[in-house]
């Protein structure tokens, strides 16, 4: 586990520990079930959408590896409050803060908190972990929603 020791720092143990908006929403208007065989990580994300097009409260649940819960937890408390249209551009933001290497201050301000899963960049394997929940996220908002998404 020593190499992995950069990548738990302590923000994400914490998110790990006690994940914030840990549960189902019931009523909700969105759905996804996320899972990522590689790893076992496995959530169901609900959301609740106001007619206007704003999240108004989200929720993750299931159970999966450090990373993949506490990215769950980490995006579930940055998109409350914010339209649709910004969770998607957030989305984008945050998967090319995971594989790419062109992230700017600019991307790392705008992703505040999130920023801390960029340490997984060095772990292609764990990539796909901290991006299950915006995958499912992405599902759950999408016209075609397909309930099921898998990361293979
Ligand atoms: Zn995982």
């Amino acid at each position: 586990m020593s190499r992995l020791d950069g990548l738990y720092q302590q923000l994400i143990l914490d998110h790990n520990k006690s994940p914030r908006n840990f549960g189902k929403l019931d009523p909700h208007s969105h759905y996804s079930h996320g899972v990522n065989p590689l790893c076992g990580d496995d959530y169901e994300v609900t959301l609740q959408v106001s007619p206007d097009g704003i999240i108004e409260k989200s929720a993750f649940v299931g159970s999966g590896c450090a990373i993949s819960k506490s990215s769950g937890s980490l995006m579930t408390s940055a998109i409350e409050g914010k339209s649709v249209a910004d969770v998607l551009a957030l989305k984008d933001r945050f998967l090319n803060l995971l594989i790419c290497d062109t992230v700017t201050e600019d991307d790392r301000a705008v992703l505040g908190k999130l920023a801390v899963l960029e340490g997984v960049k060095k772990f292609p394997a764990r990539v796909k972990c901290a991006a299950l929940v915006w995958r499912a996220i992405e599902d759950a908002l999408s016209e075609s929603a397909v309930q099921t998404i898998s990361t293979e």
